[in-house]
C-alpha cells in the first residue's frame, strides 16, 4: 500500500494539489504504523490496548492527514476547504478507529473452544441487527447494532469483538454508500460525514466494553488465586481447601475422605533462635516437601501459623495412616540450611477419617477436622514426632495395601 501510494507522489508530477493528497495519505499510513508499532512494543502482551488512546490517535492522525489532503484536493475541484475538510476527515477517521483495533489485537487463529447455540446467539443477534438497521433506513439506524455488539463484546475475545466491529463497521459503510452516494453525493455530504462519524464512535463502544471485560476477569483471576493460595508455602489457603471442597462437592455424589492436620513440632523455638526470616523459610520448605510426599493423592492447605491440613479421598481407610507417617519421616530427616546452621525438625499428626454424602463434603470435613485436632493434641501429649488417629483407623492400616 506504501508502495502504491509512494509511486502515484512520485508520479503526480509537478502538480502541486496531487503531491499534496498523495503525501496527506503517506502520512497517514506511515503515522498509524508508528503508531500501531509503538502500542505493541509498550504493552507487556499483545492483546492489552488502551482504548481511549487508540481513539485519540484515529483522531489525530485523521485530523492532521485531512488538513493537507483536503487543502490538496480543494486546489484541483476548486472547492471551500470547509466543505472538503469534514468530508476527508469523517472518512479516514472512521477506517482507522475501525481497522486499528483490529490490527492491534489480530493473532490468526479465531475458533472457540467450544461451540454451543447459546455460544453463538450473540453473533445471531448481531447478524438479524444488521439486517434490521439496513432495512430501517436513516442514520439513527446505524446504532441498531451496538446492544448485539456489546453483547459480543461481553461473550467472545477483544480479538474477535474486534473483528465483529470491523465487519460491522464495514457493512455499515457500504450501507451508507448504496443509500446516499449511489444516487447523489452532493445533496448529503452532511449525513455522510454524519453517518461515519457515527460508525466511528458506535464501533469503538464494543472495543471498550471487550477491554474491560477482559481486564475485570484478569483482576478477578488474580484475586482469587491471591485468595485461595498461600503466598508463602504456596499450598492451599484455608478459603482455598473450602473453595476446593465445594467444587469437589458438586461433582461427587459419595466421598470417603481421610483429613491430616500437621503441626510442626516446638516451631516457636525456630523462630526465637534464628529469626522471623529463618521460621519463613522452615515453613516454605515444609510445606514444599509435604506437597511432594502427598503428589496427587490429596490437597494440601496451611490453615494457619505452623499448621497445615492433608485432605485425602480413601475409600477404605487405610492409607491415610501410612500417608501420614510418610510426611512425618520425610520431615524428620529434612534438614534446612540457614547461614551455617543446619536445622531439623519434626511434626506431629492427628488423623480421622470418615463418608461424606453428596452436598455434604465441607460439613463432614469440619467435623473430621475437629476430630484430627484431637488426635494431634494426643500425638503432642505423647511426646511429638508421631502420628496419632482412632483405634479403627489403625487397625486398617497395619493391613498391606499401597497407596
Ligand atoms: P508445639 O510443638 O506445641 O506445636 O509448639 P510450637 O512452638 O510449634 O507452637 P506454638 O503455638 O507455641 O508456636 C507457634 C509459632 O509459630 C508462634 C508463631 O510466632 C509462629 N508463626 C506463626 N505463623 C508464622 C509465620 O508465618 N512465620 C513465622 N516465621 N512464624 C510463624
Ligand atoms: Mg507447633
Ligand atoms: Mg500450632
Amino acid at each position: 500500500m506504501l508502495v502504491a501510494l509512494l509511486s502515484s507522489f512520485i508520479s503526480g508530477g509537478n502538480n502541486p494539489a496531487t503531491l499534496l493528497i498523495s503525501l496527506s495519505n503517506i502520512i497517514f499510513v506511515i503515522t498509524l504504523t508508528n503508531l500501531i508499532l509503538r502500542e505493541r512494543k509498550n504493552t507487556c502482551e499483545p492483546l492489552k490496548i488502551n482504548v481511549l488512546r487508540l481513539y485519540s490517535y484515529c483522531l489525530l492522525t485523521a485530523g492532521l492527514c485531512s488538513l493537507l489532503g483536503s487543502y490538496g484536493f480543494c486546489l484541483v475541484e476548486h472547492r471551500a476547504f470547509t466543505e472538503v475538510y469534514p468530508v476527508w476527515f469523517s472518512e479516514q477517521f472512521s477506517t482507522s478507529v475501525l481497522i486499528l483495533p483490529f490490527l492491534l489485537t489480530w493473532k490468526g487463529s479465531l475458533l472457540p473452544k467450544r461451540l454451543d447455540f447459546f455460544r453463538i446467539l450473540p453473533l445471531l443477534m448481531l447478524l438479524v441487527s444488521i439486517f434490521g438497521s439496513s432495512h430501517s433506513g436513516g442514520i439513527g439506524s446505524l446504532a441498531m447494532t451496538l446492544p448485539a455488539l456489546i453483547w459480543c463484546a461481553i461473550s467472545y475475545s477483544l480479538q474477535v469483538t474486534c473483528l465483529l466491529t470491523l465487519l460491522t463497521g464495514i457493512t455499515e459503510v457500504i450501507m451508507v454508500y448504496t443509500h446516499w452516494v449511489y444516487h447523489s453525493f452532493e445533496g448529503h455530504i452532511a449525513q455522510i460525514v454524519s453517518a461515519r462519524m457515527g460508525i466511528a464512535s458506535v464501533a469503538i463502544c464494543p472495543v471498550m466494553v471487550a477491554v474491560s471485560v477482559r481486564a475485570i476477569n484478569t483482576l478477578v483471576t488474580q484475586l482469587s488465586a491471591r485468595a485461595n493460595y498461600d503466598y508463602l508455602t504456596r499450598v492451599h489457603s484455608r478459603f482455598g481447601l473450602y473453595e476446593k471442597l465445594r467444587i469437589q462437592d458438586e461433582k461427587t455424589v459419595n466421598t470417603a475422605l481421610n483429613v491430616l492436620l500437621l503441626d510442626i513440632d516446638h516451631f516457636k523455638s525456630i523462630n526465637d533462635t534464628h529469626g522471623h526470616d529463618c521460621g519463613d523459610s522452615v515453613l516454605a520448605e515444609f510445606a514444599h516437601r509435604v506437597k511432594e510426599v502427598v503428589g496427587e493423592h490429596g490437597i494440601v492447605a496451611r490453615m494457619g501459623g505452623e499448621e497445615f491440613a492433608v485432605v485425602m479421598p480413601d475409600a477404605c481407610g487405610d492409607n491415610g495412616y501410612r500417608l501420614a507417617e510418610e510426611i512425618r519421616a520425610e520431615i524428620e530427616q529434612m534438614e534446612v540450611q540457614w547461614g551455617s546452621d543446619t536445622l531439623s525438625l519434626t511434626v506431629s499428626i492427628g488423623l480421622s477419617h470418615g463418608q461424606a454424602a453428596r452436598r455434604q463434603l465441607v460439613d463432614v470435613f469440619d467435623k473430621l477436622l475437629s476430630e484430627a485436632d484431637r488426635y494431634l493434641y494426643q500425638s503432642k501429649k505423647a511426646g511429638r514426632n508421631r502420628t496419632c488417629a482412632a483405634p479403627s483407623v489403625m487397625n486398617k492400616s497395619l493391613v498391606p495395601s499401597s497407596l
